[in-house]
């Protein structure tokens, strides 16, 4: 195992070595007990190169929830193995984690709830300012420490949420349908800034979505799951142009619309499966 750097304190790629990289190998989940068991995932093998954007795509029920819940090891595999850079991957100490709902702490201020994140990373006090005002204008929030939380709107209280997953630092970011819940226009700026954010810090991403055109704006990779139980429909790189990029225009080229129609066909014939 390689050494980890145990403060990382510059917002400088990560080395592409095994941080952050994730193995699930023959990996099958079943919920329940006894005569119950519903097997939910697998037979699955999914590994993700350090610095890879993977975006998880499926019908709902398929199973996309529980692999993201494998690889940050709030769930064990019930055969099989799931490893991030490496190792067995403990809850809370592989990955910076956004969900559906921002769960944000609703008593403290938008910086509250960054400075509470940056204490759990180990972050001593009198660096908190520093790296949660750097964190902030990160994700467009630049001099909204002090708002409250319910006082923003929904797309900004995500970018909290974001903010706050880069707080620690895991070279590994886990999103699941962070922008399901958000107005379109919304939900495609932060899709730039997601997209930006994780080249600019080097994360290695897995990202579900149920939506075909938010998976080929956002993936250097797509997995189409298939459902009952979830398995790997298809599994295909996507090289559109990455860095600095003008997305409106990326998302009226052509062969952006061509994958998107090609990852909803599969999506389709997934869910029909
Ligand atoms: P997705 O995120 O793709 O919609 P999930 O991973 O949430 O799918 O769920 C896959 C299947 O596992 C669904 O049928 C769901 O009902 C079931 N499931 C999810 N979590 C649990 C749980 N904790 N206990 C029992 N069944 C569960
Ligand atoms: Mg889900």
């Amino acid at each position: 195992m390689t050494e980890r750097p145990r403060a990382w304190t510059g917002f400088v790629p990560w080395p592409h070595d095994a941080h952050g990289t994730v193995q699930l190998a023959d990996v099958v989940h079943r919920y329940g007990r006894g005569g119950e068991d519903v097997t939910v995932v697998g037979p699955l093998d999914l590994s993700v190169t350090a610095g890879e954007f993977l975006v998880l795509v499926g019908p709902s029920g398929c199973g996309k929830s529980t692999l993201l819940h494998l690889i940050a090891g709030f769930e064990r595999p019930t055969r099989g193995t799931a490893r991030v850079s490496g190792d067995e991957p403990t809850p809370g100490a592989v990955a910076g984690a956004v969900f559906q709902t921002p769960r944000l702490f609703p008593w403290r201020t938008v910086g509250g709830n960054v400075d509470l994140a940056l204490r759990y990373a180990g972050v001593d006090r009198a660096h908190r300012p520093e790296r949660r005002a750097r964190l902030l204008s990160r994700v467009g929030l630049e001099g909204a420490e002090n708002r409250r939380t319910w006082e923003i709107p929904g797309g900004q209280q995500q970018r909290v949420a974001l903010a706050r997953a880069l707080a620690a630092e895991h070279p590994l970011l886990l999103l699941d349908e962070p922008f399901a819940a958000l107005d379109a226009l919304t939900r495609e700026r932060l899709q730039e800034d997601v997209r930006r954010v994780t080249a600019q810090t080097g994360r290695t991403t897995v990202f579900v979505t149920h939506s075909a055109e938010e998976a080929v704006f956002l993936g250097s990779r797509i997995v189409v799951l298939a459902k009952g139980p979830g398995t790997v429909a298809l599994d295909l790189p996507i090289d559109l142009p990455r860095g600095d990029i003008d997305a409106e225009e990326l998302r009226e080229s052509r062969e952006f619309a061509d994958l998107r129609t090609r990852i909803s066909h599969a999506v389709k014939t997934a869910a029909a499966g």
